[in-house]
């Protein structure tokens, strides 16, 4: 969905992308939420066009992160599937990939909304263009992580940045969370507000997130790989601490970090936790 004001058309070009992963319904209720918001006329947009962008609605019809012959939406963005699988074998997040390409190329800046397996506190995940760390302080997230290796290419924001747009991934919280919905609509709200895309009030967002960087990325060894404790998202570990373990690995951290986006239940050889230190 598209909504303009007709002042300076067609810059700037503002989106909020929610649910590219179908099992995180918070990030589509959000966009819904906002476009029954310009549809009444609660909101109005102040200057430029806000995209609302429901990312993958065929996997969160299903309940699923994708559907079932397709594959992670937020994994395909460097469009390697294009020359390394056959398209008989795309299946619908490889198409859907491809749909969203050239309207995002078109972007000025992006909110991308996730929720996460276990607790965390809302934080976000900066692609480091422009201004995306400043309008970061303003939309109500804990911390800001940096520098997440691995990933960069792979990752719709990764995609943004190679165009120089400036984009920012926000976990707002655990799937179960009641208040999940609500706090990615208020997330998505003071992004409309710190981007100028309205201008129904003063921009606000809480204390300055804490910047972090993600300096490991721990993949699933085996089925028998376990939490040394039930972490949950930005738990601080102290040297020493045992990660996690199987019957022939032990993964200790050899400085305090914060743990982020533990999820144990994921398959063997995707990312089970990722280890984060302050800057
Ligand atoms: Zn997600």
């Amino acid at each position: 969905m598209r909504i303009s004001a007709s002042a300076d058309w067609p810059r700037p070009h503002v989106a909020v992308c929610g649910s590219i992963h179908g099992n995180e319904p918070c990030g589509a209720l959000a966009v819904q939420r906002i476009a029954g918001d310009f549809e009444s006329r609660a909101l109005a947009p102040a200057k430029g066009t806000v995209f609302l962008i429901h990312a993958n609605p065929a996997a969160t019809a299903l309940g699923l992160r994708h559907t079932p012959e397709g594959d992670d939406l937020n994994r395909l963005w460097n469009f390697a599937f294009v020359d390394e699988l056959r398209p008989e074998a795309w299946g619908y997040e490889h198409h859907r990939a491809l749909e969203l390409k050239e309207p995002l190329r078109d972007l000025d800046v992006l909110l991308d909304l996730h929720s996460a397996k276990t607790a965390t506190p809302a934080f976000g995940i900066s692609n480091g263009e422009a201004d995306i760390d400043e309008v970061a302080k303003h939309i109500g997230i804990s911390y800001l992580v940096q520098s997440w290796y691995g990933l960069a290419d792979k990752v719709i924001i990764g995609f943004l940045k190679v165009a120089g747009t400036p984009a920012i991934s926000v976990e707002c919280g655990a799937h179960g969370d009641p208040e999940i919905a609500n706090r990615a609509y208020h997330i998505a709200l003071r992004f409309l507000r710190a981007t100028g895309a309205i201008g129904d009030g003063p921009v606000t967002g809480g204390d300055d997130p804490r910047t972090v960087h993600v300096v490991e990325r721990i993949t699933k060894p085996s089925e028998e790989f376990r939490f040394g404790a039930p972490w949950s998202g930005f738990q601080q570990l102290e040297p020493g601490t045992l990660v996690g373990r199987d019957r022939v690995t032990e993964i200790r951290v050899g400085r305090r970090c914060y743990a982020v986006l533990p999820n144990e239940e994921v398959e063997v050889g995707d990312d089970v936790i990722y280890l984060a230190v302050d800057t």
